[in-house]
């Protein structure tokens, strides 16, 4: 029954959100790796700004482990923690090197061996730059996944194995785009834009809101 009311409602989603996807530049799974590792508490908007001119300086694991700390720093100063983050990223290059023949690994157990990436980012690289069935939780597939009744957990590792349950394989990336269109949009963190959910009549939040005022 869950089943059936869950892809019911990402049917919905895909009407409302047909374009949803990773808002995220990148032309390959290095790109992405570091474009992830960047965007860790850090807008978008603001990495898809720096991650022209940082690829273009470093455009492979090669280049990006022999970068100068100071000159890959002031590419990435605007980010936020881009000196933790630039070291990860070094290092998490040296890493792909030495130990994957400069390949970024398709398995999230060697993914998670590289400086910076933990699941999330790993199953961001599986999904986005390989097109392999994984359901990366960031915050908002995480709280719209609590609100519609999918999960009660606030662990990410939890709400992954509940979701991976409910939904086939084959739906586990459009899942994570869609849940993650919507929180961002309209099931936001503070006040839930209920009034103009698409899926409010099969949503149980007890918090939902019925008006903007
Ligand atoms: S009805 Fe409200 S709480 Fe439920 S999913 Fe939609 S926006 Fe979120």
């Amino acid at each position: 029954m869950i089943q059936e009311t869950a892809m019911k409602i990402i049917d919905i989603l895909e009407k409302r959100f047909p374009d949803a996807c990773l808002l995220l530049n990148y032309r390959n799974a290095f790109e992405l790796l570091v474009v992830t590792i960047l965007a860790a508490q850090a807008p978008d908007e603001r990495v898809n700004q720096v991650s022209p001119s940082l690829f273009q300086k470093y455009p492979n694991p090669a280049a990006m482990a022999e970068a100068d700390d100071e000159e890959m720093d002031k590419i990435i100063q605007t980010i936020s923690f881009y000196r933790q983050k630039g070291r990860n990223i070094r290092a998490m290059s040296k890493k792909i090197i030495k130990d994957f023949q400069g390949e970024v690994p398709k398995k999230v157990e060697e993914l998670v061996q590289l400086n910076g990436v933990g699941r999330k980012t790993a199953n961001i690289v599986l999904a986005n730059g390989f097109g392999i069935p994984a359901i990366p939780v960031d915050t908002h597939v995480a709280r719209v996944s609590q609100r519609l009744g999918w999960s009660e957990f606030s662990n990410p590792d939890q709400i992954e194995s509940d979701l991976a349950k409910i939904f086939p394989r084959e739906k586990w990336i459009r899942v994570t785009h869609l849940l993650g269109f919507l929180g961002r949009y309209i099931c936001q963190a503070k006040k839930p834009k209920c009034w103009e959910c698409p899926v409010t009549n099969w949503c149980p939040y007890p918090g939902k809101t019925i008006s903007k005022d």
